[in-house]
C-alpha cells in the first residue's frame, strides 16, 4: 500500500503536484491568477527539504518583493511543520545579488574589503563593503560627469542620463556592449558618459541599484570558476513571477541553471505589468527554447474567486491580441456579482466608499460581515490615494498604504507644502530649510551653513538670514544670485496671498520657483506620478478657504493618525498588488485618461493599452468574494473640473455578470434605471452621452445640492482651451481683478492691464473671455 502523502501534497491538485514533485529538469509553470502557482512553488521548497534534496541554503529562490520572500519563509515552515533553519538564499534578485557581489567585489574592481567572513560555501571570502547609491547621489555623480566633460546640461539632464543608463542596465548592456543601434549619433555621447559614470563608480567604491546585477552576469560570463560554484551550491533554482524579469536578471537565471538545468519558474503571461520597467514578457514565453524539454505544467483550476470575479476578469483580458490564451475554470459556486458604481466626483466616490466600507463591517445587503483586513482598495495612480486617505482619516477609519508613503508624507508633496509653509510664514525655519536647493540652486551644505550662521547671529529667521547673506556678499556668484530671487520671490509670494486667489498661487509658486519644471524634467519612471500627484495637491486646495486653512487641515489629519489598530484597511496601487488577494477588492477611478492612462491612450500600437488591460486582469483577479469597480463623472485637475468618461474597460465587463448599484438618493436612479432597461452599453451610454437620462437626472441632483453643474464643468474645460487662444488687446475677465485688457503673453501666463487692479501677469488658464 502506498505511504500517504505527506500533508502539504495532500491539499494540492494532481497537475500542483505534478509541478512540485518533478524536482529535476526545468519546469515551467504557466497558468492565470490564483491557480496556486506560489502555493505550487512554496510546496516545492518544502518538498526538496523533506526529501532530503537539497537543504535550505542550496536553494535559490526569487521572489518580486521582500514582503513575498518573508511571507514564502513563513509558509515554508508552516508546511514543514517546524521553523526552517534559514533560507539565505530566498528573496527578491537586488537582495540575493547585493550578497554575492559583496564576496566577488574585487573581480569588477572594487576594494577587497578588510573583514574577512565565514560563508556556507565553506569558502573564506573577503567581505567588500561598496556603497549602494540612492537616487540622489547618482544624479549628483552624472551631472559632475556631465559638466566635467563640458557638454549643455539641457541637452544630457542628469535625469534622462540615468532613466538611459538603467535600461541599458536592465538589458545587462556593460558600455563596451551597447549596440550601435542604441548609440546612435544622439546616443554616442551617452555611451561615454556611461563609461565614465562606470569608472568613477569603481573609484568611489559604489554600485547603484541597477549595477547588482549587472555586475553578477559580468562576473559570471568572465570568470567561469566563480560561476560554476554556484552553479554547484545553488542546486535548485524557484522563481516567481517570472512574466516580470528584466533581461539582466533573465541571462543571470540561464547562467545560474546552465549546468544542472534544476530550475522552475511560474509566471503568467495576462500579468505582466512592469514593462515600462524593463521587464520582457518575452523570457516565460522563450523559456521552452532556453530549457529543451522543460516540463510544462498548466493550471487551470482557479481556488481564489467567486465565478463572477473570474468570468469578468476573463472577458476583459479577452481584449488583447498578444497573448497565450488560458481558460480558467472554479468550483466555487454562487457570490456576488461584480458591482458596478458610477458617482458624480472622485470626491463623493470617496465618500461612498467609506460608507460602503463601514456598512460591510456590520454586514449589508444581505452579506456577512467583512473584517477591514479583508478589504483592499486598488488604485491606478498614487494620486489617487490622496481622496481616499484624507475622508478615512476624517471619519476615524483605519487604513494603511502598502508599498509606498501616504500622500502627504510623499517627497513631492511636502516639499511643495514646504513652499506653502515659507509663503504663510515665512519664519518657518525647517520649511525653508527644505526647499532651499530644491530645486537645486548651487545652495550646497556650505552656503546654507552661512545662512544657518547669519541668521543664528543676527537671531533672525533662515530667510531673513538668507536675505543678509545675499546683502552682504557672504554668498556670491551664482547661488548668491539663485538666493536673491528665492529670497525676493518668498516675499512676492507673500504679499500676492493678499488679493490671488489661493489655488492660482500655489500654481504660480510651483511654477515660478522651479519645482513642477524639476519634475517635468525628470526622466525617471516615477516622475509623471509625482507631477500628478502635485496636481491633485493643487485641486485639493480648492476645498479650502486658503493657503493657511489648507496647512492647518493637514497638520490635524496627520496629527490623528496615531492609533494603531492591527485591523486596517489597504490601500495600494494596482502594481503594488501583484501575487496579493482580499475577501473584498474596491477598484476606483475607472475612467479613460486616468485607467487606462492617458498616455497609453495616446501612444501608437497597442502595446500601453495591453499592459493597462493586464493590470485590470490583475487587479480583478485579486477579489475573492466582492469586486467593487467605480468611476466618477467628474475630476478636478489642478483646480478644474474636468468630464471623465467611464474606462472603456468597462464596456469589457461581461453584463451578466456585474450588478450596477446605485448611490442611495443621489442620482435619482439614474444608472440603475439605464440598467434595467438594457445591456451594459445602455448602462455606458447613461454617463457617456451628456444628454442621456441619466447624466441629466445627474445634473438635476447636484444643482440641488448645490454642487457646480455638468455644464459649468465643461465650460471650464472649453475655456481651458479657449485661453491659449487669448491675444494682446482681448478684453478678458478674472475673478479676483475683474475686467482688463490683454497686453502680453508669455507661455501659459498672460500680462493683463487690469482696469480696476493694474497691470498684472496671471496664469491664463484662470481667465475668461469677457462677454461684453
Ligand atoms: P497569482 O497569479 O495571483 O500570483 P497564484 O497562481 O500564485 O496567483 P496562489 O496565490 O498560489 O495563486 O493561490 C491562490 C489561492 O488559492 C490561495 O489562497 C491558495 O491558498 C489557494 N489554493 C492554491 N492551490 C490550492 C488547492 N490545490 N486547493 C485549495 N486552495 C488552493
Ligand atoms: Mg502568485
Amino acid at each position: 500500500m502506498a505511504a500517504r502523502p505527506a500533508p502539504y501534497l495532500e491539499g494540492l491538485n494532481p497537475a500542483q503536484r505534478e509541478a512540485v514533485e518533478t524536482l529535476d529538469g526545468p519546469v515551467l509553470m504557466l497558468a492565470g491568477a490564483g491557480t496556486g502557482k506560489t502555493r505550487a512553488l512554496t510546496a516545492r521548497i518544502v518538498h526538496l527539504l523533506n526529501t532530503g534534496r537539497a537543504r535550505p541554503n542550496e536553494i535559490l529562490a526569487v521572489t518580486f518583493t521582500n514582503k513575498a520572500a518573508r511571507e514564502m519563509k513563513e509558509r515554508v515552515g508552516q508546511m514543514l511543520g517546524h521553523a526552517v533553519e534559514g533560507m539565505p538564499w530566498l528573496g527578491t534578485f537586488h537582495s540575493i545579488c547585493v550578497k554575492l557581489l559583496r564576496r566577488h567585489a574585487e573581480l569588477i574592481g572594487f576594494d577587497r574589503g578588510e573583514g574577512v567572513v565565514e560563508d556556507p560555501a565553506a569558502r573564506v571570502h573577503l567581505k567588500s563593503n561598496f556603497t549602494i547609491l540612492d537616487t540622489d547621489d547618482q544624479l549628483r555623480l552624472l551631472k559632475q560627469l556631465v559638466a566635467a566633460a563640458g557638454i549643455d546640461d539641457k541637452r544630457w539632464p542628469a535625469r534622462q542620463l540615468a532613466a538611459i543608463i538603467d535600461g541599458w542596465k536592465n538589458r545587462a548592456l556593460t558600455p563596451d556592449r551597447v549596440p550601435a543601434a542604441d548609440a546612435g549619433a544622439y546616443n554616442r555621447m551617452g555611451v561615454e558618459l556611461y563609461a565614465q559614470y562606470q569608472r568613477r563608480l569603481i573609484e568611489l567604491n559604489a554600485v547603484d541599484f541597477g549595477d547588482l546585477l549587472l555586475h553578477m552576469v559580468t562576473i559570471f560570463q568572465a570568470h567561469p570558476d566563480v560561476l560554476e560554484q554556484y552553479q554547484r551550491w545553488f542546486r535548485y533554482i524557484l522563481v516567481d513571477e517570472y512574466q516580470d524579469t528584466n533581461v539582466a536578471q533573465y541571462l543571470w537565471l540561464r547562467l545560474l541553471a546552465g549546468a544542472h538545468r534544476n530550475i522552475c519558474c511560474v509566471g503568467d503571461d495576462d500579468q505582466s505589468i512592469y514593462g515600462w520597467r524593463g521587464a520582457e514578457v518575452g523570457n516565460i514565453l522563450r523559456f521552452e527554447k532556453d530549457f529543451p524539454g522543460a516540463h510544462v505544467v498548466r493550471l487551470e483550476q482557479n481556488y481564489r474567486s467567486t465565478p463572477h470575479i473570474l468570468a469578468a476578469a476573463s472577458n476583459v483580458i479577452r481584449g488583447n491580441e498578444s497573448r497565450l490564451g488560458k481558460e480558467l475554470w472554479t468550483d466555487r459556486e454562487g457570490g456576488e456579482k461584480v458591482r458596478l458604481i458610477g458617482h458624480w466626483d472622485g470626491e463623493e466616490e470617496a465618500r461612498w466608499i467609506g460608507e460602503e466600507i463601514e456598512a460591510m463591517q456590520r454586514g449589508t445587503r444581505g452579506m456577512r460581515p467583512f473584517g477591514l483586513n479583508e478589504i483592499a482598495i486598488l488604485v491606478r495612480a498614487s494620486h489617487q490615494m490622496r481622496a481616499f486617505e484624507d475622508r478615512f482619516l476624517t471619519i476615524g477609519l483605519p487604513y494603511r498604504v502598502i508599498g509606498g508613503p501616504r500622500f502627504y508624507e510623499r517627497m513631492e508633496i511636502r516639499d511643495a507644502m514646504a513652499y506653502f509653509r515659507v509663503v504663510v510664514s515665512p519664519e518657518d525655519d525647517l520649511a525653508f530649510e527644505r526647499i532651499v536647493n530644491t530645486p537645486k540652486r548651487g545652495l550646497g551644505d556650505k552656503a546654507q551653513q552661512t545662512i544657518r550662521r547669519i541668521a543664528r547671529e543676527s537671531g533672525v529667521s533662515l530667510v531673513e538670514g538668507a536675505a543678509l547673506a545675499v546683502e552682504s556678499g557672504a554668498i556670491k556668484g551664482k547661488g548668491g544670485a539663485a538666493l536673491r530671487q528665492l529670497v525676493g520671490d518668498i516675499a512676492r509670494w507673500g504679499r500676492m496671498t493678499a488679493d490671488t486667489g489661493h489655488v492660482e498661487l500655489a500654481e504660480i509658486i510651483l511654477d515660478e520657483s522651479g519645482y513642477t519644471a524639476m519634475w517635468q524634467n525628470d526622466k525617471t519612471p516615477e516622475a509623471p506620478g509625482r507631477l500628478e500627484n502635485l496636481k491633485e495637491l493643487v485641486s485639493q486646495l480648492e476645498n479650502f478657504e486658503n493657503l493657511q486653512g489648507f496647512l492647518e487641515h493637514v497638520s490635524l489629519i496627520m496629527d490623528n493618525d496615531s492609533d494603531d489598530a492591527d485591523d486596517k484597511v489597504s490601500i495600494m496601487t494596482l502594481h503594488a498588488a501583484k501575487g496579493l488577494e482580499f475577501p473584498a477588492v474596491f477598484l476606483p477611478g475607472w475612467e479613460d485618461g486616468l485607467f487606462p492612462s492617458q498616455r497609453s491612450m495616446d501612444e501608437s500600437g497597442l502595446k500601453g493599452l495591453e499592459e493597462e488591460r493586464r493590470l485590470a486582469y490583475v487587479g480583478i483577479t485579486r477579489a475573492e468574494e466582492l469586486c467593487t469597480i467605480s468611476f466618477a463623472g467628474n475630476r478636478r485637475v489642478y483646480g478644474q473640473w474636468q468630464s471623465q468618461l467611464p474606462s472603456r474597460f468597462i464596456d469589457e465587463l461581461p453584463e451578466e455578470h456585474v450588478e450596477v448599484l446605485t448611490p442611495p438618493g443621489l442620482y435619482g436612479g439614474g444608472y440603475g434605471a439605464a440598467a434595467a432597461g438594457g445591456g451594459i452599453e445602455d448602462r455606458a451610454a447613461a454617463v457617456d452621452g451628456y444628454n442621456s437620462p441619466g447624466w441629466k437626472r445627474m445634473q438635476a441632483r447636484a444643482g440641488q445640492r448645490g454642487l457646480a453643474q455638468p455644464r459649468e464643468a465643461r465650460n471650464m474645460v472649453v475655456d481651458a482651451q479657449a485661453v491659449s487662444s487669448h491675444a494682446e488687446g482681448d478684453r478678458v475677465f478674472h475673478q479676483k481683478f475683474g475686467y482688463g485688457t490683454v497686453t502680453g503673453i508669455e507661455g501659459d501666463k498672460l500680462e493683463i492691464a487690469f482696469e480696476k487692479a493694474g497691470t498684472k501677469k496671471v496664469v491664463a488658464r484662470f481667465v475668461t473671455a469677457a462677454d461684453d
